[in-house]
């Protein structure tokens, strides 16, 4: 396996690879992780996904915990007039409820440049992988048995080619691997520009009693929507990132200390304070999604195929969840135990998700003005003119109350992209790695956007319920790991761990049986699980290694085996008979210290 790029997508999958036992070499042609902090926010499902890989503790311990990410605040300046907050990322005492009945992981807020060191970290402790930084791909060709990369050495300029099974290109939005596998980029690009100014500051004053992620500056007379610039924080209330958008085809913004302290003190409203600058860094806004993220052996994920503004935060997410989902497949079908058909599920399954992810962004980059629209903002109006709008919020009677109604309601809007949990949480995999149970796709009783609705249907999340095992609180999430596929069922269905071993026989799947609500097993102490499986305590629910709900039976029956090989055969491509040859899958593998092996090279700060 060749990786190209140590973004979170990368580094992701060389930790997924590496847990499935399956050997890779990772180029990146940078000589460090990020160097500037860019995606910042972590949904919960992200969180799971380094829960899985035993690391759900590092990430915690490097991020903001969730009690202080609490506030989104626009305001003309910190030390100024406040002019609206909301409750964000599910911790108002109206949704936390909800974020924490669907998860066992917070969400959390952690910058890039603290978070791809946790996941290069733990990728160095494996065996399987030799990672490259200060190493770029060139090009590649593939033939019907791999793909021949030619790499190249920047320090030295060397060349060297790497033969491997499969390519996987995590390399970004410029992604040389999507260019010349020539997959289709739909939408549009250079909608906007920004601008990241990182600094360091202490704004404890401004910010402590408000804690939150997101500052939006909105003042009269500043550029309409972004006003002068957004700050986000990135360590509280020390460090931070302020944006500054801005249209490249008529301005630019300097990276000069000088611009940017002085921005800085205007959004913040304190000519004292001395922000130590530490890095500039420009992004572009675009709106685009592939249309398929796979050519043959070579395969594209994160940035690389989807492409949009940071709004409700799913860039890093998004990638991150690519990676969980193809890891699998490659390893299973690396291995010997899936046909190759299984990687085209691929593209079936996160088309659609990057596809949704790219148009919820935009809306909600759009839907931003309708705040300022509402505070009396807009486009090029004066200081005079703004401030004078300002003042109808304060107004007493009917046309102050319309103001104040209209404010609100622009507000609420706000919650598709900051209290978006149904959005964050609540894909499912609609064509793919699934088989149907013949029940029709349950319907969402609240906005599907806002809302989180777990189900036990085929190509959903598996829900979250915690249970009882030998005295220790799991996770139902925690029954899966590795490549294992597992197989919940309940009272009265003892018969599933023959249908299950006989299964295993006739396909090599490894599946690993839990009985939940049992006296003896699992403890489904609150009812949790139970009011949540949908399906008879005698069934069973079949999860995949990526905790995705690959196919269920309301209850046992004398056919059960029969039943369980044909749908295993089905997901993975398998023929319809099949030696029985050995059960070799990868499970909970213990970490291994790898500091000493060649490959592995200290990592400088980035040099873009
Ligand atoms: C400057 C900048 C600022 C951003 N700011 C924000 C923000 O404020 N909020 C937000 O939500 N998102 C932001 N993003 C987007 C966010 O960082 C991405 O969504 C996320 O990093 C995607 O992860 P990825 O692994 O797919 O790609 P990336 O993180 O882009 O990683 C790709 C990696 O591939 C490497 N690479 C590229 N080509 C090659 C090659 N030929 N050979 C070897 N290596 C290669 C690159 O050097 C890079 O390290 C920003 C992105 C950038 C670039």
């Amino acid at each position: 396996m060749l990786i190209v790029g140590a973004g979170p997508a990368g580094l992701a999958t060389s930790n997924l690879l590496s847990r499935y036992g399956v050997r890779h070499l990772l180029v990146e042609k940078h000589l460090g992780t990020a160097h500037t902090p860019r995606a910042h926010i972590v949904s919960q499902r992200t969180v799971e996904i380094f829960r899985h890989l035993g690391i759900e503790d590092r990430l915690l311990a490097v991020a903001t915990p969730k009690e202080q990410m609490a506030n989104n605040v626009w305001h003309t300046s910190l030390a100024g007039r406040e002019l609206a907050r909301i409750w964000a990322w599910g911790t108002g005492p109206d949704r936390s409820a909800d974020y924490r009945a669907a998860s066992p992981s917070p969400m959390a807020n952690a910058p890039q440049t603290r978070l791809e060191p946790v996941l290069l970290d733990a990728a160095r402790e494996h065996r399987e992988a030799d990672i490259r930084f200060g190493h770029e791909l060139v090009s590649y060709d593939q033939d019907a048995d791999g793909v021949s990369a030619l790499v190249r050495e920047r320090a030295s300029g060397d060349t060297y080619r790497v033969r491997c099974a499969y390519l996987v290109g995590a390399d970004g939005a410029r992604s040389r691997v999507v260019e010349q596998a020539g997959l289709p980029i739909e939408g549009e690009s250079g909608l906007g520009g920004a601008v990241n100014v990182w600094f360091e500051a202490d704004l404890s004053q401004y910010l402590a009693y408000r804690p939150g992620v997101l500052y939006w500056h909105a003042a009269p007379g500043t550029p309409f929507l972004t006003g002068a610039g957004t700050l986000i924080c990135h360590k509280p209330w020390t460090e931070f990132v302020m944006v500054i958008a801005y249209d490249p085809a008529i301005e630019t913004v300097p990276h000069t200390e000088k611009f940017a302290v002085a921005r800085i003190r205007q959004i913040v409203g304190d000519d004292t304070i001395n922000p130590k600058i530490k890095g500039f860094a420009t992004w572009t806004i675009n709106h685009q999604v592939a249309a398929r993220y796979q050519d043959r052996r070579v395969f594209a994920m994160g940035d690389a195929v989807h492409r949009h503004p940071p709004t409700n935060g799913a860039g890093l997410n998004t990638s991150i969840a690519d990676a969980f989902n193809l890891a699998w497949k490659l390893a299973l079908v690396i291995h010997g135990h899936a046909g190759a058909g299984l990687l085209d599920t691929f593209t079936q399954e996160r088309q659609p998700v990057g596809r949704m992810v790219v148009d919820r962004a935009m809306r909600s980059a759009t839907e931003m003005a309708q705040v300022h629209l509402a505070l009396g903002f807009s486009p090029g109006q004066s200081e005079e003119e703004g401030r004078t709008a300002l003042r109808g919020l304060d107004q007493p009677g009917p046309a102050g109350e319309a103001r104040r109604a209209e404010l609100r309601a622009a507000l609420e809007l706000m919650n598709y992209q900051f209290n978006a949990h149904g959005f964050e949480l609540g894909y499912r995999y609609r064509e793919g790695a699934v088989v149907s149970d013949g029940t029709s796709e349950p319907q969402p009783t609240r906005d599907p956007e806002l809302y989180y609705h777990p189900t036990t249907w085929p190509g959903a999340s598996l829900p979250h319920a915690w249970v009882d095992r030998d005295r220790r609180q799991v996770s139902t999430l925690d029954l899966v790991g590795g490549t294992h596929f597992s197989l919940l069922t309940g009272i009265g269905g003892e018969g599933w761990a023959d249908a299950a071993t006989a299964a295993t026989h006739a396909t090599g799947a490894a599946i690993d049986v839990h009985a939940i609500g049992t006296h003896d097993g699992l403890v489904d102490a609150y009812g949790d699980w139970a009011a949540q499986r949908e399906i008879g305590s005698s069934g069973a629910i079949l999860v995949r290694p990526d905790r995705h709900i690959a196919w269920r039976a309301d209850e046992y029956s004398p056919g059960a085996a029969q039943a369980l090989t044909k749908v295993l055969r089905e997901l993975l491509s398998l023929p319809d008979s099949r030696p029985t040859a050995t059960v070799a899958s990868v499970n909970h593998l213990e970490p291994v210290t790898t500091a000493h092996l060649p490959g592995h090279q200290p990592v400088s700060p980035r040099q873009n």
